[in-house]
Formats: structure tokens, C-alpha cells, sequence
């Protein structure tokens, strides 16, 4: 009796170990046919008008499809790789092999979901079934203690729900073999310059020389785990901005999936068990919660994360002042801290999780630009980029988001000072001002004429003059976030009131 035959359609989950459609399929006895569709949308460009995966991100993800094509070999299987639409790679693919089904895991955002309805839609025509599977968070929504549409607002009651209420699932079972593919066309993997990208220069002074794929995560969780030692310390050491270690940085490999959380998450029980267990270890799991919050979040919420007056709907009239915002693109803002991360950014495609609260509440808050223009050069240009992470972090920092918290902003001279006291970061991403003591090195705007001499570097033009004032602005964006902010519940309360009126006459009409 022939076998049956199941497509595996890998999305922003690649990997091996920990895959639940791939162990089911497996499990099933069928013939599995791994595939990758890279859809040229992706390449396409944002709203407005940014490459909507850069070439960092591009080049990411390309070495994660060799690695887990490499992967897949050794298991005695293969990748074939689609340069198409899934919804017209995959139905093609299951009418030529006469497929019965195909796994997938799914996803929560618009863009995502509205690919699996095609998906469906056009499998459904051919009698080929399309089977869900839930794998990208550390808790699984079916162990979560409340319904998506019932999860808290706020992260914090999230977090302890959670923890008090739920468990995270073990790994699934490592695979030691995979029936070979029939005879089918592999297809080629595109190089960048055939998606229109160039090779990005690689610049020495980035954090780390990021790799793609399951490989090389695998080694970076050894390397901060075990070799280096550092999850002992990462609580102290997280809110840092120079080098390799103050953080995991394990986002590039979980946004594309190359690492599970739940893998994650295990052997972080395992050094608890063989080295220590302290606040370190608890707080990197805690992070990952954050993750995991902001997809069951945008779950909840479907497209009101994307809108411009965010989850809580506040409509702010926010600038769209483009030439500000190419200052703040290009780093030529005149704030030191927030002129160092963006060109961070722009070189290597990374920036810490503390410049990131810095230049987005500097973007919003200082200069009133709208979020979306922020969201979306983050989008362009970060190698981590997950689409729930990051536009559920902008709503929270540009204060459109679940943040109970109003109009929160980030003095930037403040966070400079706390966490790059001797101004080794910003003189790391802007030798111009190498030579500036660290004392005065986060507000040059304020050197004299004499030691701009005597320190090399001359206001205006070897480092540019301040865009904007700082307390002034900040002022002015809280009377206009405000002033929103009461029109908005002012129109909620009268909304509530319409409806509960509409409800008291309803129930007076049927006794
Ligand atoms: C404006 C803004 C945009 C962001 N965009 C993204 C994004 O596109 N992709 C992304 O993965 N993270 C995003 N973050 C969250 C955070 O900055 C990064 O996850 C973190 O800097 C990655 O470095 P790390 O892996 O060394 O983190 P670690 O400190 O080692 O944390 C471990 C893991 O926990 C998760 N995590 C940590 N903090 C957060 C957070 N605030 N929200 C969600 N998950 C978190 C990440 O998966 C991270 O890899 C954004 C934050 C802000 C403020």
C-alpha cells in the first residue's frame, strides 16, 4: 500500500528539534516533503516605502534555510524551496504528489493569516487538508488559565496568572531519521543580489557576528550558557549595550524559529540543576514571557496593533516630519545615546533592548513623529524582527498600547548617564567624540567653544547641533498626548453611557 503523503510547510520555524508538525507527521508513517516558500512580498516594501526585509535580516534568513536544509539531508530528507506565493507553490505542489495533507504552524498577524486563508482556500478546492499547530511561545494557549479573548491587559497579571496557573510542555523528541523525498525538483536558493540586496559589509564592531539557522543557535545558547557562564549574571549585566554578553541575544534565532523557547527554557532548568539557580535565571525566562504576551496579544487583538491609535485607540495627531526622521535614521539627532544606537542599527542590523526603549521614546515622545515610521524602519533593518515584539514594544513606548501607565518618556540625558557612565558606548559608535570627557560626552550641545578646541570635534560640524529641545518638546508631546488621551475616554464614557442606556430601554421593551 502507497504511503501517504504530507507537505511540511516551513514558515518562521526553522528548525528540527522541538517541531510538532514534524514529529506528527512522522508519527503518522507518511511520506514527508519538507518545503520553504519564499514569497516575494517579503521583498517587497513597507508602507512607507522602507525594503521590507533587509538585507541583514535576508541574509539571516537565507543561512537558517541552508542550515536547515543541511539539517533535513543528514536526516536523509530534503528542503525544496518555492520562490512563490505559498498559496500557489503549495496546491501545485499536493496535486503533483497527491498529497492528503499539510502541517504548518500557524501565526496571529494579519499579514500571516491572510496567507493561510489563501492556503486553505485554494487546498480546499483539491480536497487537500490543512492541519494547525501551535509552536511558537514557551506556554502553549491551550495550557494558558484563560481564553485569549479573556487575557489580561496588562503584562504583569498576565505574567503571574501564568506562573502561578500553567506549565510549559516538555520538548518534542529529537528525530533521528526521515523517509527520503521521492523524485521531485529541490529548487535553488536565491542569493541576496536576486532578491535586489547587496552583501552588507561586515562591520567588525557589531555585537556579535550573527550566523542563521538551528546550528549556530544551538552553539550560541552553549556559548552564554555554559561556556561563558553568563546566565548567572544576566539580571546585573542585561540593560547593557556593548558586546556579546550583556544579553542572550537569542532574538534573530526565535523570531525565525531556529530556536525553540521551550528548548530554551529546559536548559535553563538544567543549569538551574548542574550550576545555579538565582534571580538571573528566573529573569531570563521572565523575558521570554514578554515574548509570548505580546503574541497572545496581538491574538486578541488582530489589526489594532498595526493601527496608527494602537490597542487603546488614542488618536494622537502625530508629525510625519520626514526631515527630523532621516535625522533620527541616520543617527544625526545631536542626543549622543540615541545617535550611537541608531547607527548601531544601521551598520548591523542589532541594537540592546535599552537603546531600543531610548530611540523609540526620543522618536515619540521628543519629536511627536508618528510610531509607525519608527515601527517600520525597525522592521526594514532589525535581524530579530518579530512582528508581534516589535510592534506590540512600539505601541507600549509610543503610549498607544496596553500601558496603563499615560504619557511615559525616557530622559534620555539621565539613561545615558546610568547606563554608559564613562560614555564608552557612544564613543564606540561616534569617534568624533572620543576625545570628550565622559562627564560632558552625553550633552556636547553644552561644550564651549574653547574646549570643542580642545576635545577635536566642532558642534555643527563634526557633530550635529540637537534637532530639538529636550524638556521643551517633551512638554509639548504630553499636552497633545493628554489632550488625546481625554478625548479619547471622554468619547469611551459617552460610548459606555449610549450603550447602557440602549441596554435599559431594550430590557424595559420585553418586560
Ligand atoms: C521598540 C522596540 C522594538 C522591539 N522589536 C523587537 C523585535 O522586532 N524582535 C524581538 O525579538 N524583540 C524586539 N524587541 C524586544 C527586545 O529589545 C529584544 O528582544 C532584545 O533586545 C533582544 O536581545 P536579546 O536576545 O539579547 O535579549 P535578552 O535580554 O537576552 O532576552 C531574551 C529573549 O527574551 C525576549 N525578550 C526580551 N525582551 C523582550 C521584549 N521587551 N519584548 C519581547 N520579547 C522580549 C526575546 O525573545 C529575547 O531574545 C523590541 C523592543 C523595543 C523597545
Amino acid at each position: 500500500m502507497s504511503q501517504d503523503v504530507i507537505i511540511l510547510w516551513y514558515r518562521n520555524d526553522l528548525r528540527i528539534h522541538d517541531h510538532e508538525p514534524l514529529y506528527k507527521a512522522l508519527k503518522a508513517n507518511s511520506q514527508i516533503i519538507p518545503i520553504y516558500c519564499l514569497d516575494p512580498r517579503q521583498f517587497g516594501q513597507t508602507n512607507f516605502g522602507f525594503p521590507k526585509t533587509g538585507v541583514f535580516r535576508a541574509k539571516f534568513l537565507l543561512e537558517s534555510i541552508v542550515d536547515l536544509r543541511n539539517s533535513l539531508q543528514k536526516l536523509g530528507s530534503n528542503l525544496v524551496i518555492f520562490q512563490d506565493k505559498p498559496e500557489i507553490a503549495i496546491p501545485r505542489l499536493a496535486e503533483q504528489l497527491s498529497a492528503k495533507s499539510v502541517f504548518f504552524h500557524q501565526e496571529v498577524t494579519a499579514e500571516e493569516v491572510k496567507v493561510e486563508r489563501a492556503v486553505h482556500q485554494a487546498l480546499k478546492q483539491i480536497g487537500v487538508k490543512l492541519k494547525s499547530f501551535w509552536g511558537y511561545t514557551l506556554y502553549h494557549p491551550d495550557d494558558l488559565p484563560f481564553e485569549i479573548n479573556q487575557l489580561p491587559e496588562l503584562f504583569t497579571n498576565f505574567r503571574k496568572d501564568v506562573e502561578k496557573n500553567s506549565s510549559v510542555n516538555p520538548t518534542f523528541p529529537t528525530i533521528q531519521k526521515l523517509p527520503s523525498l521521492p523524485e521531485i525538483e529541490i529548487g535553488e536558493l536565491p542569493t541576496l543580489s536576486d532578491l535586489n540586496l547587496e552583501i552588507p559589509p561586515l562591520d567588525s564592531r557589531g555585537v556579535l557576528e550573527f550566523k542563521g539557522g538551528e546550528t549556530a543557535a544551538k552553539e550560541r545558547v552553549k556559548n552564554y550558557f555554559w561556556q561563558q557562564d553568563c546566565l548567572k549574571v544576566y539580571k546585573e549585566t542585561r540593560n547593557g549595550m556593548l558586546g556579546a554578553n550583556y544579553s542572550s541575544k537569542f532574538s534573530p534565532w526565535l523570531a525565525l524559529g531556529c530556536l525553540s523557547p521551550r528548548y530554551i527554557y529546559e536548559q535553563v532548568k538544567e543549569y538551574e540543576y548542574q550550576r545555579v539557580k538565582n534571580q538571573s535565571t528566573y529573569w531570563l525566562v521572565f523575558e521570554l514571557l514578554w515574548r509570548d504576551y505580546f503574541r497572545f496579544i496581538c491574538q486578541k487583538h488582530g489589526n489594532k496593533i498595526f493601527h496608527k491609535s494602537g490597542l487603546q485607540g488614542v488618536v494622537i495627531p502625530w508629525q510625519e516630519d520626514w526631515e527630523k526622521f532621516q535625522k533620527w535614521q541616520a543617527g544625526k539627532t545631536g542626543f549622543p545615546l540615541v545617535d550611537a544606537n541608531m547607527c548601531e542599527l544601521l551598520a548591523t542590523g542589532f541594537m540592546s533592548n535599552r537603546g531600543r526603549q531610548n530611540v523609540a521614546s526620543f522618536l515619540t515622545k521628543n519629536l511627536g513623529i508618528n510610531w509607525q515610521m519608527g515601527a517600520e524602519w525597525f522592521e526594514s533593518l532589525l535581524i530579530d524582527y518579530d512582528v508581534c515584539s516589535n510592534w506590540g514594544n512600539w505601541n507600549y513606548t509610543a503610549g498607544v498600547g496596553n500601558d496603563a501607565r499615560g504619557f511615559r518618556y525616557f530622559n534620555i540625558i539621565k539613561q545615558a548617564k546610568d547606563y554608559d557612565p564613562e560614555g564608552k558606548y557612544v564613543k564606540y559608535w561616534l569617534p568624533e567624540l572620543g576625545k570628550v570627557p565622559a562627564a560632558k560626552v552625553h550633552e556636547p550641545w553644552k561644550l564651549l567653544s574653547v574646549e570643542q578646541d580642545r576635545f577635536g570635534v566642532k558642534i555643527g560640524v563634526d557633530y550635529p547641533q540637537t534637532i530639538v529641545d529636550l524638556w521643551q518638546s517633551v512638554k509639548e508631546n504630553e499636552k497633545i498626548y493628554n489632550t488625546a488621551l481625554n478625548i479619547t475616554e471622554g468619547r469611551r464614557k459617552k460610548e459606555e453611557g449610549r450603550r447602557k442606556k440602549e441596554e435599559g430601554r431594550r430590557k424595559k421593551e420585553k418586560s
